[in-house]
């Protein structure tokens, strides 16, 4: 598919000729430079948005509403309900009774590790948790897939690697279908199967690799020399794409 939005009376492609697949409950991590439509490419997935040309096929949603769920960088819990009402939020919305959509959020407060703050609002919450409510939402919904925009990208940098091994033990015990776009390399190569490399606008995809590590994956691997060269692999790679994107600017 392709995506253009109009600058003026020019289109300005943000996509162009990209084509993936991605297998039922598998994790996919996409990589790519600053503006090459990593966040349109997500967006077109979950239908918030839609493609100039082309399309998106769900074979796995089998008509499902919603067919998937959707974690974002920042400003994905509203500050006005608390914690248990943000997680309830997308059950609600797609019409699930009560007595079902409380037994799920109880599951995922538990499992997220949020209990004891269902009445808390996100304003008394650190940027982990707020985070791990956001997650909660995602994964009570139960869409197949679930698709994350940079979800760990505001939080510092320790508060970042527990969530990805939290991320990474949820994924592995329910077997959603992933499609997590992210900044760091070294994130896509410790949670995802696949890391798809995208190129600096318009947006295509320059190179995909399968992550070869048995799961279940620790932070420790880091420190393999062969993630140390996958690592260096794709940062080559993404490092011309990083420069031709800065210069566009
Ligand atoms: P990324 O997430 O990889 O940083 P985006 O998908 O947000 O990139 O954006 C890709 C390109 O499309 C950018 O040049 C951006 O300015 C442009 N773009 C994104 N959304 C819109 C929109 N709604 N209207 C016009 N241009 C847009
Ligand atoms: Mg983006």
């Amino acid at each position: 598919m392709s995506k253009a939005f109009l600058a003026g009376r020019q289109p300005l492609w943000a996509l162009r000729d990209v084509s993936l697949e991605v297998a039922p409950g598998s994790f996919t991590c996409i990589v790519g430079p600053s503006g090459c439509g990593k966040s349109t490419l997500l967006r077109i997935l979950g239908g918030l948005d839609t493609p100039s040309s082309g399309r998106v096929v769900m074979p796995e949603a089998n008509g499902r509403i919603p067919a998937s769920a959707f974690v974002f960088q920042e400003h994905g819990v509203f500050e006005w309900l608390n914690v248990f009402d943000n997680i309830t939020f997308g059950c609600r919305m797609a019409g699930m009774r009560w007595a079902e959509y409380t037994v799920r959020a109880r599951e995922w407060i538990q499992r997220t590790g949020l209990r004891g703050f269902e009445r808390a609002y996100p304003h008394q919450l650190s940027g982990g948790m707020r985070q791990r409510v956001a997650l909660a939402r995602a994964f009570a919904l139960d869409a197949p897939a679930l698709l994350m925009d940079e979800p760990l990208g505001a939080l510092d940098a320790q508060t970042r690697l527990l969530m990805q091994e939290q991320l990474v033990d949820l994924w592995e015990a329910e077997r959603k279908t992933v499609v997590l776009v992210t900044h760091s390399i070294e994130e896509a190569l410790l949670l995802g199967d696949r890391v798809i490399l995208m190129s600096a606008r318009p947006g295509r995809i320059k190179d995909e690799l399968t992550v070869p590590f048995p799961r279940p994956r620790r932070l420790a691997l880091e420190r393999t020399p062969e993630f140390g060269a996958l690592r260096h692999r794709i940062w080559a790679a993404l490092r011309e794409e990083a420069e031709m994107s800065a210069l566009a600017r």
